[in-house]
């Protein structure tokens, strides 16, 4: 081919390749700046862990843990990302109403595929998974969650998209 032929190739496929761009620039991109912008999820989107508590008694501030340590979450998870240590509830004061309660909890998020296994498993419906994105971080760290983190009910921008 001419050095003539081969300009006229050549800016043809610039101008392809421009247009492709120019087209793009145009529409509304697909990703979102969360977490300053809401991310959107399916109404049976599986998300960040929560540890459930009953309804407070009258008078009470808070109800007791439903969590009674039992373990077998953990056994059911096929990535060992939770784990769980249990100790005898005092009488006095107990932390939920069985003999035991979970003294550590802690959940892995770098583990977890948010199969929801362990809430499948939960004799007492204590941990489920909220529709709550898992906060982005820096730490690895940060992505275990720790009992206390657990027994908030957790923030997060998202809104919930129709199911198609
Ligand atoms: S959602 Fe699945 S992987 Fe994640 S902690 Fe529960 S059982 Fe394990
Ligand atoms: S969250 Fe449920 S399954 Fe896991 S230890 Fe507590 S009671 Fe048992």
């Amino acid at each position: 081919m001419s050095k003539a032929g081969d300009f006229v190739k050549g800016a043809g496929q610039i101008a392809g390749a421009m247009g492709v761009t120019l087209k793009h620039l145009t529409k509304k991109p697909l990703t979102v700046e969360y977490p300053d912008e809401p991310a959107a999820v399916f109404p049976r989107y599986r998300g960040r862990h929560m540890l459930r508590r009953y309804d407070a008694a009258p008078g009470a501030e808070l109800g007791l843990e439903r969590c009674i340590g039992c373990c077998l979450c953990e056994a059911a998870c096929p990535t060992g990302a939770i784990l769980v240590e249990a100790a005898e509830n005092d009488p006095a004061d107990p932390h939920s109403p069985g003999e035991r309660y979970a003294k550590t909890y802690e959940v892995n998020l770098l583990r977890c595929v948010f199969c929801g296994d362990c809430e499948e498993a939960c004799p007492t419906e204590a941990v489920v998974l909220t529709q709550a994105f898992p906060v982005p971080e820096q730490d690895r760290r940060s992505f275990i969650l720790v009992k206390d983190q657990l027994l908030e009910p957790p923030e997060s921008n998202i809104v919930i998209r129709p199911e198609q």
